[in-house]
């Protein structure tokens, strides 16, 4: 017979058996096709300058305030013939944004080094033999960009996003998990939509000392939300010394728990969980995304394994989803999505507005 040691022992190798199954999933949706498409696409948009960032969200605020555009922030931003080169036309009616375009000439030197050799070339004119020839900014013409959703056409390549889990929710989880929340000295609230957390499924607030989940959902998304925010609840308060981190990390962590809570009662996540978590993870800063879910393993088990110890549900031995095997179908994708936002935020600090970007 099983000791209480060795079923713990057994329960942890299978925890971290999932984390593994988890970086491998989020490993061949970062490298898969659709994921690389929606790269590329974002890479045909370059920065722009500061001023011309500025100016582009004041506009787009403007023109958000009129009703012209359906979001406040900017996403993919272009000029006219870029969008028909991408395959979409700026709707009638809708002025573009003005920007000041970099001007630049041509300068040509046989003496690189000599700052009083360079000389300007007209349009069209050729250097002399053995002339070097380098471009420089000289000055500024105004431009006109428009935000995607001034544009109709072609469909923006996207990376997969998360669908919302379907369906009832495990027999005594909602209860279990509500009961930890409280018991870390937070107040569970369930609200009837997302308009009342800033968009979210879930809402933790660390100075409120609140939970809220909203209810216009499957019991079993109300019920992995609540794993997830539980999971911020006991990892990510800002008054705990090891609890300050990284945005995206912190998401990682959250969701990658809420699987493992989800697994241990039969209950698949991995069409949400896994383009959530690699969303996130994909935006730590120089790192990869399967390295960032890699270092959070430990953490994670841990976190998982504290809440199911305190849960009395029934749990499955083998709670390996079936969206974590290697031949599964990847997850569906939605299609009424913007583009250059990450992920659903499932619960809200607010989310990061997307960066405005321009050809
Ligand atoms: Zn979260």
């Amino acid at each position: 017979m099983a000791t209480r040691e060795e079923a713990r022992q057994k329960r942890e190798e299978k925890l971290d058996e999932l984390h593994e199954k988890l970086t491998g999933a989020v490993e061949r949706l970062v490298t898969g096709e659709d994921w690389a498409d929606a790269l590329r696409f974002a890479a045909r948009f370059r920065s722009r300058s500061f001023n011309n960032v500025l100016l582009i969200w004041e506009q787009h605020q403007a023109a958000f305030e009129q009703g012209r555009v359906p979001e406040p922030f900017p996403t993919y931003v272009a000029g006219y013939k870029q969008w028909q080169q991408l395959g979409r036309q700026v709707e009638k009616g809708q002025p573009g944004y003005q920007i000041l375009a970099p001007v630049t000439g041509r300068f040509a030197s046989a003496n690189p080094s000599d700052p009083a050799s360079w000389y300007g070339l007209n349009r069209g004119e050729k250097p002399k033999p053995g002339e070097v020839v380098r471009s420089r900014m000289v000055g500024v013409r105004p431009a006109y960009v428009w935000d995607v959703s001034q544009t109709a056409g072609e469909p923006i390549p996207e990376p997969p996003s998360p669908v919302l889990l379907a369906g009832d929710a495990p027999d005594g989880l909602w209860d279990g998990l509500a009961q930890q929340v409280r018991a870390a000295g937070y107040e569970l609230m369930r609200v009837p939509h997302e308009g009342m957390i800033h968009g979210a499924n879930g809402l933790t607030d660390f100075e409120a000392k609140t939970v809220a989940v909203r209810e216009n959902m499957d019991p079993a998304a109300q019920v992995k939300t609540l794993a997830h925010e539980l999971a911020h609840v006991l990892m990510h308060d800002p008054d705990q010394e090891d609890a300050r981190q990284h945005r995206g990390i912190g998401e990682v962590e959250a969701e990658s728990v809420a699987l493992m809570i989800g697994a241990a009662h039969g209950m698949d996540t991995t069409g949400y969980t896994i383009p959530y978590v690699a969303g996130w993870a994909a935006n730590v800063d120089g790192k990869e995304p399967v390295e960032v879910v890699k270092a959070t393993g430990e953490r994670v088990r841990k976190t998982a394994a504290g809440i199911l110890d305190q849960l009395d549900t029934a749990q499955v031995p083998d709670g390996t989803p079936p969206g974590l095997d290697r031949d599964a179908p990847r997850p569906a994708r939605s299609k009424d999505r913007t583009a250059a936002t990450v992920a659903e935020p499932e619960h809200s600090r607010a989310p990061e507005p997307a960066r405005a970007r321009g050809l």
